[in-house]
Parts: C-alpha cells; sequence; structure tokens
C-alpha cells in the first residue's frame, strides 16, 4: 500500500536523539508545541524529553487541542515507562516502516472519518477511537482520588475530571461506547462516592465501637452467662451469681458461642454488627448500603463506529426530524400529565401512549447504503404522517426514541396503528430492509382510570423498548 506524505512533527526540549525514517517521512523539528505552525497538520508527533513533568504537560495539551486530540503521538525510546504516559500515548517509536505502517492506517481511518458532532468533547473521544485500531479508553489507578479510578485520556481530552466523567457518562447513554474488559469491582458511599471507605465493627446492641473479643462461661447450675474473668476466683472457676464451683466443661459449664463483649454496654455476643463508614463525608451505613462501582474499559459500539463513520448522514435518518412538529420533551411531559388528569375526570376521555425505536439504522446503512435505507424511511414515515393526526404530540428522547402522545384514543386505536406500521415493516422486509421497530404502548382503562405517575410511565414505556 502505498503512503501518502507523512509529516512528523518532533517535539524536543533537549536536543540529539533523531528517528529513522523512510522516504516519504519528514521530520519537523520544535522545542514546544507552541512553536508549531498554525497551519502546519502532522500526522504524527514525536516527544522528546528527558523530564516527565514536562512531557507530560505536552501531552495534556496535545490530548485537549482542538485539532490533535486524536493524533498518534509516539516517545522517543526510553526505559521505563510511566502508567499515565502509555495511557496518553501511541508507544514508543519503533522501527522505521513500522512507524509508517501505524501512522498510514492512522490516516486512511481519518480520511474515513466524516463525524461532525456538536459536542467537541464527544467529538475529541469519538475520533480517538475510531482512528486507532484498537482504541480504548482505559482506567488508571490513583488512591489520591476519591473514586480511586480516573479516565487519564478522557480528563485530557475534557480539561476535567468531573467533565471527563459526564462525557463517559454520555457517550454509554447513548450507546456510542460499550464497556469491555472488567478491571475492578469497588464499593462507593453512597452519599458523595468515595472509595475510601472503613469497615468497623461494633456492638451490635448499642452500636458501640468499643468491643473485644473475650471468652465467655455459661454456669449450668443457675444458667448465669458471663465473660470468663468474672468467673475465676484464686485458680478456680466460681460462678458470681450463685457461687457454684465449676469443675467439668460439659458437666458444670459450658462455653456458648458469644464470644465478643461490648465495653460500653457489657452485651456479649457471636458476631459483631458491620458499618461502612466513608472516610471523605463520615456517612455511615451497612455493608449492603453501598454503591457497587465496576471499573471497565470502553470501547467504541458498532453503533459508535457507524456514527464516525457516516456521520450526520443517520441523524437525518430520524423518521420524525422529518414530519417535523416534534415537541420538546419538558413540554411532551407536561401535556402527558394534563391529559392524565383530564382522563381521571372525564374517563370517556381515554388516551394512549406510544414508545417507538429505531433499532437498526445504522446498520442498515452499513448493508444496504444510504439512499435504500431513506427510501425505506420515508415509506415509514408518511405512514405515521396518515395516521398521526395534527392533535397528537410527538417528543425525541434520544437519537431513535420517539414517544407520541395520542389522546382520545383508546386502546383499540392504537392496535389498529401499529398493525399498520408492522404491515409497511413487512413490505420493506420483501425488498430485503428489515427496519427493526420496537413498539411499546399504554392505554388507559375504559371505565375508571386512576392518576398515574407519568413519570414513571414514560420510563416503564421507554425501558420496554430499549436495548
Ligand atoms: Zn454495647
Ligand atoms: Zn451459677
Ligand atoms: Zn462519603
Amino acid at each position: 500500500m502505498p503512503h501518502s506524505r507523512q509529516d512528523i512533527a518532533l517535539i524536543a526540549s533537549t536536543g540529539g536523539w533523531r528517528p529513522t525514517l523512510q522516504h516519504d517521512q519528514h521530520l519537523h523539528v520544535f522545542t514546544s508545541l507552541t512553536q508549531l505552525p498554525a497551519d502546519m497538520n502532522p500526522a504524527a508527533f514525536l516527544l522528546a524529553d528527558s523530564h516527565d513533568a514536562s512531557l507530560l504537560d505536552t501531552l495534556r495539551s496535545l490530548r485537549g487541542h482542538a485539532r490533535f486530540a486524536s493524533h498518534l503521538v509516539f516517545l522517543c525510546p526510553r526505559d521505563e515507562q510511566q502508567a499515565m504516559l502509555a495511557l496518553l500515548t501511541d508507544g514508543v517509536w519503533q522501527a522505521a516502516d513500522e512507524m509508517a505502517r501505524q501512522i498510514s492506517l492512522w490516516q486512511q481511518r481519518q480520511a474515513l472519518l466524516t463525524l461532525q458532532h456538536a459536542d467537541p468533547y464527544l467529538q475529541r473521544l469519538l475520533s480517538y477511537l475510531w482512528t486507532r485500531e484498537q482504541g480504548s479508553l482505559q482506567p488508571l489507578r490513583d488512591w489520591r482520588r476519591a473514586g480511586v479510578y480516573g479516565y487519564p485520556l478522557a480528563e485530557c481530552l475534557t480539561g476535567h475530571e468531573d467533565t471527563a466523567q459526564l462525557l463517559i457518562q454520555q457517550a454509554l447513554q447513548q450507546g456510542l461506547l460499550v464497556p469491555d474488559t472488567l478491571h475492578d469491582r469497588l464499593r462507593a458511599c453512597p452519599s458523595c462516592a468515595s472509595a475510601h471507605l472503613n469497615y468497623i465493627d461494633l456492638c451490635p446492641s448499642c452500636h458501640h465501637h468499643d468491643i473485644r473479643q473475650e471468652s465467655a462461661i455459661h454456669c449450668f447450675n443457675c444458667g448465669h452467662v458471663a465473660p470468663q474473668g468474672h468467673f475465676r476466683q484464686q485458680g478456680t472457676l466460681t460462678c458470681p451469681n450463685c457461687s457454684s464451683r465449676l469443675r467439668h466443661i460439659g458437666s458444670d459449664y459450658d462455653r456458648p458461642m458469644e464470644n465478643y463483649q461490648c465495653l460500653a454496654c457489657s452485651e456479649l455476643f457471636i458476631e459483631p454488627a458491620i458499618r461502612a463508614r466513608c472516610t471523605a463525608c463520615e456517612h455511615a451505613c451497612e455493608p449492603a448500603q453501598l454503591n457497587t462501582v465496576k471499573v471497565h474499559d470502553y470501547v467504541l459500539s458498532e453503533r459508535g463506529k457507524l456514527l464516525c463513520r457516516h456521520g450526520d448522514q443517520l441523524r437525518e435518518l430520524q423518521v420524525f426530524r422529518l414530519l417535523g412538529g416534534l415537541v420538546s420533551p419538558e413540554l411532551f411531559r407536561f401535556n402527558l400529565s394534563w391529559v392524565d388528569q383530564l382522563c381521571v375526570r372525564y374517563p370517556q376521555q381515554p388516551y394512549s401512549l406510544v414508545a417507538l425505536r429505531l433499532g437498526n439504522v445504522p446498520q442498515l446503512v452499513a448493508q444496504h447504503g444510504y439512499q435504500a435505507t431513506m427510501q425505506q424511511l420515508e415509506r415509514l414515515q408518511q405512514l405515521l404522517q396518515e395516521h398521526i393526526r395534527s392533535t397528537d404530540l410527538a417528543t425525541l428522547l434520544t437519537d431513535d426514541l420517539y414517544l407520541i402522545l395520542l389522546p382520545n384514543t383508546p386502546v383499540a386505536g392504537v392496535a389498529s396503528l401499529q398493525q399498520k406500521i408492522q404491515h409497511v415493516l413487512a413490505q420493506g422486509m420483501s425488498d430485503g430492509l428489515a427496519v427493526e421497530l420496537l413498539m411499546h404502548s399504554y392505554s388507559t382503562q375504559p371505565v375508571q382510570h386512576q392518576a398515574q405517575d407519568t413519570g414513571l410511565l414514560l420510563d416503564a414505556l421507554c425501558n420496554a423498548v430499549l436495548p
């Protein structure tokens, strides 16, 4: 495969080492990133700096850079490699032909990337993962962090720890990232999310922490139970309650299971109670009430890859966006609770709700191309246009999840709409284009309608159609 020209920017604060290059690779040397001409767009960066701290500074600037966030960055050969450096770079510069291969691959993937996301952080994250053969977002353990693990790459892309967390959450919710390898499982404080917890043994009766392990004795004569120390009298065992001499274990006394004693309330017990106490905010709770946090590697999902490849074309394939007349989710929720209250007063005014999700649009585009997919979706759109009245309300919750509110529509009305939609889908199927449409509906009871928690109602509908 012929290489295109490869400009390599070497950022070297100290002179000395230079890479061996192939004939189509051109080296440009700068002492700092700020020296790079504004119109220069190198294919890869190479960092040579003897100080890890200034290396990290340059790396952070690159990964947070509007244009270079997803570029390949190599380090000059070095003996030891900090985990942090490994996560932010593409490794150490190797033999020239191997480097040429990697850079060429990156250039090809970069050329295929059509994504122009409105969110610059999401754009950087997706581009970074897409342009690498096996791009992944990896956690780094650091005991100084409240949550113990962080994602240095995402933090550099956004410039902030909290924003990085939000970015990852957002990408997961939109189905653009998926968890890969599980690194660790942590317990975290339900109040402040810190994973720095202390587990303390407590008296189950008064919850004091001043307890000690203590052998107890149970006197058979009177049934008295007390720590062994209370029975000791001049080298013999005597019951402090009934003054019996206890000679033989099994016939005079035995040792009960309780072998802890609370020094605050004197209670004897078998097992201490365990409480988890957050060392950050002092919140205390049962261990079972702690949040479980899974620490994963994240990689691009199929949907994420397709979004990178096809970009905004996918957004245009949204059925209702073409219909127009979408209302905001807030207005939709407001109307729903109003219609619900009306129905409580006037049960003869039933309503129905439908959740619709297109499950496989990116896959259809990949298999059948943009045009054919568009045609099929237009057919679906036409049908919906015929059957959705101007009094019906529709909203878009995520890229492919729609909600429709149909006032004055009983369960039978929704069933017939669903049948018609299935019919159109079946027609498309005969053309080899099977649009996967997930539908779930709710209709009010015809006789008497109880007021609904409309938030819960929507959540349940959405969950029924989400993967
Ligand atoms: Zn106690
Ligand atoms: Zn006794
Ligand atoms: Zn806490």
